[in-house]
Parts: C-alpha cells; structure tokens; sequence
C-alpha cells in the first residue's frame, strides 16, 4: 500500500489540542487495523525537550529507546498504545544542529545552505525516515505551534512539499477556536477564517476543519465555515470541549471522521471499532465517589509538569470506580511547619512522591515519607521518591543521622550518600546525556510485594535518572525491613524497595506512569490505589 501522511495544524492561538485531536486520529485508523504512529514536528530551537523547565514546557516524556520528549507524545502513546521512538520527536534545533554538523564536515561542497531547501529537505526526511522505519500504513504529524507564527513557517513549508509530493496520500488538518462572545451570544468563525487564510497565502488547503468550541456549535456555523474556508460541509468537525479527553475519538467518530478520512486517502475497506473507547469512556463516568491522593512534587499546581503521573492515577482510580482528587502537597511548607499544609497531607488517603531534580523541598519530601511510614499510609515512590523512602528510612530507622543522596550533597558535607551517583556515569557529571535514559529490564523477587503486583519475576520499565541506591548499604537496609525487591538483572542497580510491614510503601527507580494507559492502568498504581480504599 502506498503510504499515507496526514498532518495536523493549529490556527488561532495555542493550546488548542492539537495533539489530541493528532491522537484521536491515530486512535480512529488504528481501530480500524492501520499501522500508524504520531510524529511530532515542535518549531523550538532546543534540541530535545530534554533540558527545559517542566514550568514552561511540562513533563520531559520518556520513550522506550531513551528519548527525552514532549508531553504530546504522552497523550499520541496513551490513545493509541504503541511504542513511540525518538524519530517522532523532532525540534528545529534537532534540525539545524544536524545541518549545521554536516556543514562542518564540508557535506555541501562550498553551497550556500538555506532554510529551504535545506532546513526543509532534513525535516521532510526526518518526516519519511519514521513511517520507513516503523514501516507504517499511514504516518500523522503534528506541527507544534500555530500558523503565523515565524518559527513555524519552514514546517508548513514541508507540509506543502508534502502535499506536493504525495498527492492525495497526504491530507491537512487544522483546528481552529470559534471564539464566544458573551454580550451578543454567539459564537464567532471570522478568526478561523483568517487562520485558513494564512494557511492557504502558505500554499496549503486544509482538508478538514476541526473547531473547538466551549458551547455546543450550530450547524449552521459548520457551514459557514465550510462556504468560507472551501471545506466540504462534512470535513468540518465540531471539537467541543468534553469532560474527558478520552471521549474525543468517539466524538470525532459520531461525525464519521474515520470514513471521511479513509475516502480522501483511499484506505479501503476499513471498519472502525471503538468498543474499547466506549466502554472505557462509560467506565470513567460511572466513578462517582471521590478519593483524595496527595501529590508532593516540586512544580505545585502544575498538572502538565505531572501529566503522566496524574493520568496513572486517575486511570487507577477509575479502576475501583473511584475519582482521584489531587491535592497538591508544598514541601517547601511541609518544611516549615505550616498548620494548614500538614492538614492537607493528613486528609490524603494516600502519597505519591513523584520524580524530581534539585534539593528545593527535599527535606519536606522526607518528613512526608516519614509520616507515610510511621502512619501506615499508602506511599507510592517514583524514581525520587525512591531516594526520598530511602533517605527517612536510614535517616529514622538505621539511624544515619546525615544520610543523604550525593544530588544534595554538592560540597560533600556527608559521608552518607545512600544515593550515590550511578557508579558507570561517574566522571561526566555534567548536565545533559548523563542519564540512564529509556526502557532497561528489572528482575523481581519472588515473594514480594511487587512480585504479587506484577505477577511475574522480569518487567520493563522506562528509566530517567543519574542517581541511585548505593550498595554499600544494602544489607543494613535491608536487616531493618527495607527490602529490596527489583534489582537489574545483573543485580547491581536497585531498582524496586518496599516495607513489607506496611500497607503500601513501594517506590521505584524507574517511572512506571510513562506505560500506564487510560483503560489499562499500571498494576502498581493499580494497587496503590486499592490500599488507599481500606
Ligand atoms: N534526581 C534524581 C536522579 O537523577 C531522580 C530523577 C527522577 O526523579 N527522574 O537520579
């Protein structure tokens, strides 16, 4: 079959869900059988999402092969399931570093390079190399940004090649806003008229118009929109705003999206089955009653700094049928001994520390894995959170006054770094393509809980740190009921502990939120939960 691209713009302004509309499409092909995957072109001149602040930018989203990505390829894995890679992340930094190493190594003979053809000739490979080698039917790419935007002009210059090149085995998407005016009570289309219209100065006609929208939209307006932007009536789908995001691949499907895509691409004989979507979607509404989990991160109040990890959990929660608040837990306050913090805490049912980089409230970290531990509370410990349980416990119950890791140690004040430096990184500690990136095997105990949790003794989990579990210390852990339970399989890198006595304190080295899936939660997130309901 001849391949296929379809690629998905955003007009108007930003923040519109492109990437989610990107993933219901994806999801849509591939209920139907479509080999398909999601690329993500982001106009940015950072090479990989990799180094910037989750403040700005959100999560740093971890690949199964170690790249280091947008939160976006969260949601395109999340919808549909499939393992990305990093080919499907690329930056304009990524770019021009490549054409700007080969210009040194004199690749273009004495030539002029130019943003087009040359910016656009290594993004319009990059674009090819991913459906080649993930061998895909059809391949779907979001362009980051919004159109008008300067740095986002070479992007929509590849999707016009695209078109170019592939014909009709290459259709545009856009979405737009339909803004609501309040005092006239209506809502407006002239912005997504003027979007179409700088798409089409481009050199680009978009296929399909998806509108968001915070009220339901008249189909009047879809019209209007269609006559205006010359959009077939039918390839105008309303985007309005859902409870779930989860319900959009169903929304999209009432309009016939999925047959309306496969006609313009010529994908035949296609038969969509969302059952999967429906049933999940019913599941989720059905949670009604509420249960509290405290997040004690550093990015307070920031759900797209933990979007994977508020997603795991609410994927479990929804399991037991249960809605998952959550509330945020400052450390920083935990630290200084705020009433109303410490309230807070005290009406969680139960605690994830999640990952983390830095020693800005690490101390409050540690009092809320001390009082998870002395309270019996559920504690769920994500890669620092691991090294966090690890410190109160030697701190507390060993009794190393000092214990600390060496990430918060920068003048070498203690002796005992409980966390230490991975011994295979030492010598390049400098930041940046230091970490132990990406999907590495974990070997379980028999036995234990985690054995119970995942019912078998070999996983995979997706890594992201620099840090860990200095073995210098195993055995006096693990004398005082401190046990760990996942090691890698050469045995050297703890990777999994647990307090067997308590009622759930596990933590992980690894960040197990990357695999969890809206309908298929994580086990351990899964039992995390569970213990919170007793
Ligand atoms: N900062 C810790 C380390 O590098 C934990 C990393 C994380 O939580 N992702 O090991």
């Amino acid at each position: 079959m001849q391949r296929k691209f379809i690629f998905v713009t955003g007009g108007v302004c930003s923040s519109l869900g492109k990437g989610i509309v990107a993933s219901s499409t994806a999801a849509i092909l591939k209920s139907a059988g479509v080999k398909v995957a999601i690329q993500k072109l982001d106009p940015y001149l950072n090479v990989d999402p990799g180094t910037m602040s989750p403040f700005q930018h959100g999560e740093v989203f971890v690949l199964d092969d170690g790249g280091e990505t947008d939160l976006d390829l969260g949601h395109y894995e999340r919808f549909t399931n499939i393992s990305l890679t990093s080919g499907c992340s690329i930056s304009s930094g990524k770019i021009y570093s490549e054409v700007l190493a080969e210009e040194r190594e004199g690749k273009y003979l004495g030539g002029t390079i130019q943003v087009v053809p040359h910016i656009t000739g290594k993004l319009l490979e990059k674009v090819e190399e991913v459906a080649e080698s993930m061998d895909l039917d059809v391949l779907v790419v979001e362009i980051g940004g919004t159109v008008g935007d300067i740095e986002a002009e070479p992007f929509m210059e590849v999707l016009r090649q695209m078109k170019n090149k592939y014909g009709k085995n290459c259709v545009s998407l856009h979405t737009t806003l339909l803004p609501y005016l309040a005092a006239s009570k209506e809502l407006k289309t002239k912005p997504t008229q003027l979007s179409v219209r700088e798409l089409r100065r481009l050199g680009i006609h978009p296929d399909f118009i998806f509108c968001r929208a915070d009220v339901r939209i008249p189909k009047k307006l879809l019209e209007k929109v269609a006559y205006f932007c010359d959009v077939n009536p039918e390839c105008v789908i309303p985007a309005e705003t859902v409870k779930s995001i989860y319900e959009i691949p169903l929304k999209f499907q009432k309009h016939n999206f999925g047959d309306l895509l496969a006609k313009k691409l010529n994908l035949e004989n296609l038969v969509f089955d969302l059952d999967e979507w429906k049933n999940g979607v019913d599941k989720l509404k059905k949670a009604k009653e509420e249960i509290v989990i405290g997040l004690a991160g550093k990015y307070n109040e920031l759900d797209d700094a933990y979007l994977s990890v508020i997603e795991a959990t609410k994927s479990a929660g929804f399991y037991y049928d249960r809605k998952v608040k959550i509330e945020w837990i400052d450390t920083e306050k935990i630290e200084e001994n705020d009433v109303e913090e410490w309230e807070k805490l005290k009406n969680c049912a139960g605690i994830v520390v999640p990952g983390g980089f830095g020693s800005r409230g690490i101390e409050g970290k540690i009092l809320v894995a001390e009082y998870c531990r002395k309270n019996n509370v559920s504690y769920l410990g994500l890669c620092l959170g691991s090294q966090i349980m690890a410190i109160e416990f030697a701190r507390n119950v060993l009794n190393i006054k000092n214990a600390t890791s060496e990430e918060f140690d920068e003048e070498g004040l203690s002796k005992n770094h409980v966390i230490h430096f991975i011994p295979g990184q030492r010598g390049i500690r400098k930041k940046g393509g230091t970490m132990r990136l990406g999907a590495y095997p974990c070997v379980i105990k028999e036995g234990t809980r985690v054995y119970e949790i995942y019912g078998k003794t070999e996983i995979s989990e997706r890594h992201r740190h620099r840090y860990e579990f200095n073995n210098e210390y195993r055995e006096r852990f693990e004398k005082k009921g401190f046990i760990i339970s996942g090691t890698s399989p050469d045995g050297k890198l703890v990777e999994i502990v647990e307090i067997p006595k308590h009622k759930f304190m596990v933590a992980v080295q690894f960040h197990p939120e990357f695999l969890s899936r809206p309908f298929h939660s994580h086990p351990l997130f899964r039992n995390f939960i569970k213990t919170t309901l007793s």
